[in-house]
């Protein structure tokens, strides 16, 4: 007999599907965001150093306090401000399972990460979509302010995955001011776009500020899972009470410490990073039939003919894996393209260049 596990399965889950990346095996990965770069010099003795001599018999200091201090010191804040997950994943779910639910409504400005929808359809929040510009992707800041006004919470990306665009300070400092929802603004690839892009600093003057930063993306260490926020100190107590105890590993921890503590060390791979975005984004928009919108992160957005089809043939055909997001509401045809080394940059290039002569 079947389980029949739609009826058994909480109502408010029963159409979640298993999250897929779409990944297949390929030359050159540009799908997901993750840096493509070698560790800093010396790095990985570094690591392999700091996990070596952790005792795995041993629980993990469940808040991470040791990398909370080493995050507080590199942020000027205190430990209270810092909470450390399992991924920043970890920390949008539990923001929305602690703050959302019925009558706790959140808003979004899609197309952004589709988390957000997920972890607020699994937490039973109620979402108010404020759409982007169709062809900027530029935020409707009058409409957000309004909307928020009648929200428990807001998050934004800046910059957007997968658009690349900031959010505006101004509209920051306008949420903060004009409402009284949670503001939550989400840095996973705020390095790309340089310091001053991050409000982190005005956490400590504004209680109702969160702040999402990850070591996925700039740091090179999807892998290792480890994302934190910059927060209230009450924000942070109310998420530390709801938390899965455990779920930042004892590697993990030690591992972010030192690659957190050697940060410095990772501002030339940032800056390479950067001038490659730039430099694919030119040659780009040099390319009949394709267009990309500006990016502050480690990606960019193109739209060309037939994208489904030209990101099919880019695998199949020159093993070169890119996002395929042509099938989600406000971005046909678009395709996201990870920045690479510069050899994959210009394979990617040369691919495309390829295809869209040939009308893929
Ligand atoms: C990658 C990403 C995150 C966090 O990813 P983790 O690997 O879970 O830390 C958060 N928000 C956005 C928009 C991202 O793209």
């Amino acid at each position: 007999m079947a389980l029949d596990i739609a009826n058994r399965v909480r109502a408010s889950l029963a159409s979640f599907e298993p999250y897929d990346p779409a990944f297949t095996p390929c030359r050159i990965n540009l799908s997901a965001n993750e840096n493509t770069r070698e560790m800093p010099d010396g790095m990985l003795e570094q690591l392999k150093g700091a996990v070596a001599v952790v005792e795995f018999n041993r629980y993990p200091d469940p808040l991470a306090n040791n990398l909370r201090d080493v995050l507080a010191a590199r942020h000027g804040v205190e430990r209270a401000n810092i909470i450390v997950g399992n991924g920043g994943d970890e920390l949008l779910f539990n923001t929305l399972f602690a703050f959302g639910g019925p009558g706790h409504s959140v808003v979004t400005a899609p197309p952004d990460f589709a988390e957000y929808a997920n972890f607020a359809a699994q937490t039973e929040t109620p979402v108010v979509q404020v759409w982007r510009d169709a062809d900027t992707f530029a935020l409707d800041a009058d409409a957000l302010v309004a909307a928020a006004k009648e929200a428990a919470l807001v998050i934004l990306t800046s910059p957007n995955n997968p658009t690349g665009g900031l959010v505006d300070q101004v509209l920051v400092g306008r949420l903060l001011g004009e409402t009284n929802a949670l503001i939550l603004i989400d840095e996973a690839y705020v390095e790309f776009a340089g310091e001053d892009a991050s409000v982190a600093s005005w956490v400590p003057s504004n209680p109702r500020l969160i702040v999402l930063r990850t070591l996925s993306k700039a740091f090179g260490m999807a892998g290792l899972r480890v994302g934190y926020l910059v927060a209230d100190p009450d924000v942070v107590a109310e998420l530390s009470a709801v938390r899965q105890i455990y779920s930042v590993d004892v590697y993990a921890q030690a591992a972010a410490e030192v690659a957190v503590k050697a940060r410095e060390q990772y501002a030339p791979i940032v800056a390479d990073i950067r001038s490659e975005r730039e430099r694919l984004f030119g040659a780009l928009a040099e390319l009949d039939k394709v267009m990309a919108w500006p990016s502050s992160a480690n990606f960019l957005l193109v739209r060309v003919p037939n994208a489904a089809r030209v990101r099919q043939r880019l695998r199949d055909d020159y093993s070169i894996l890119v996002r395929d997001f042509s099938a989600a509401p406000g971005l046909a045809d678009c395709l996201r393209i990870t920045v690479g080394t510069r050899e994959e940059n210009d394979a990617v290039l040369d691919a495309l260049a390829a295809l869209v002569g040939e009308d893929a």
